[in-house]
């Protein structure tokens, strides 16, 4: 059987696994995300140990994905120090000497619940995260869309909620959606992750603002789902609280989507963005 290697680099900590399908999948090892050097090295020490045939990997961004670029495969400007132009995929393929495909996280997620989770048999579905960033990959036509960059899902307009007086905590347009309703944006009004279980105004606000998300959604890209993910979405009651929301947006112009089937969780709990990692992994080259 092939062995895959699958690796979710993440602002804070990355994950590296390996194996064929997400239910062989080898339990994750966590590696916190420190400098580039620091952290692309245990990666690699992660895979001379377990020896892959390839390796997919979903990271944050932004990323330059277009393959006829100088600097492809490799971070974007990034907020978070050290990490602006990293060339993630020439030193993973370098350093590990296999194939290497890489893709953005939300993207990589949103292949792993196609193949093998809440998308599963659709070829429109949307996936999106909302922890401590807000982004979105977006599946028409059976493909992952894309353009000259790849969207920024997270960064769209949305209207501010009555009563609320948030700035936004996005360092590029302020009260962009990521900065109303990210977690760190969550924490600024709430405080700390740890008191918003249960506590409604939380969830009314976030909620909000991610259903503005979703209806932008379903007006652009007519997805069959919208697959919500991250940690701020495994808060009590997140998702009928999107789909209440969601409908009273929508407010009932023709041709609604059924809200129950429209939003969903992600079906492979945390592992959407390694799964999708070994469909990337399949493809690498
Ligand atoms: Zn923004």
């Amino acid at each position: 059987m092939t062995v895959l290697g699958v690796v979710e680099i993440g602002g804070t900590k990355t994950d590296v696994a390996f194996g064929s399908t997400p239910g062989d999948l080898s339990r994750p090892v966590r590696i916190t995300t420190t400098s580039p050097a620091e952290t692309l090295d245990s990666v690699v020490d992660f895979f001379s140990s377990h020896p892959v045939t390839a390796i997919g990997v979903s990271s944050f961004g932004p990323l330059d994905l277009d393959r006829s670029s100088a600097t492809y495969g490799s971070i974007v400007a990034t907020p978070k120090p050290g990490w602006s132009g990293v060339d993630v995929l020439g030193h993973l393929r370098s350093r590990t000497g296999v194939a290497v495909a890489l893709d953005t996280d939300v993207n990589g997620a949103a292949l792993g619940e196609g193949h093998w989770g809440a998308a599963r048999g659709m070829s429109d579905y949307a996936y999106m995260t909302v922890g401590t960033g807000i982004g979105v990959g977006v599946v028409a036509g059976g493909s992952l869309i894309g353009g000259e960059r790849h969207p920024e899902g997270g960064h769209i307009v949305v209207s501010r909620l009555e009563g609320d007086r948030h700035p936004g905590s996005c360092p590029y347009h302020g009260d962009c959606l990521e900065g109303m309703a990210s977690g760190p944006a969550l924490e600024t009004r709430f405080g700390r992750p740890e008191t918003w279980a249960g506590d409604e105004s939380v969830l009314s606000l976030v909620t909000g603002y991610v259903a503005q998300g979703a209806r932008n959604l379903v007006y652009t890209v007519a997805p069959e789902r919208i697959i919500i993910g991250g940690g701020v979405s495994r808060l009590p009651g997140f998702h009928e609280a999107v789909r209440g929301r969601v409908g009273a947006l929508l407010n009932g112009y023709p041709g609604e989507p059924d809200l129950d089937l429209l939003v969903s969780p992600p079906g492979l709990g945390e592992l959407s963005a390694l799964a999708g990692g070994l469909v990337l992994a399949a493809g690498a080259r």
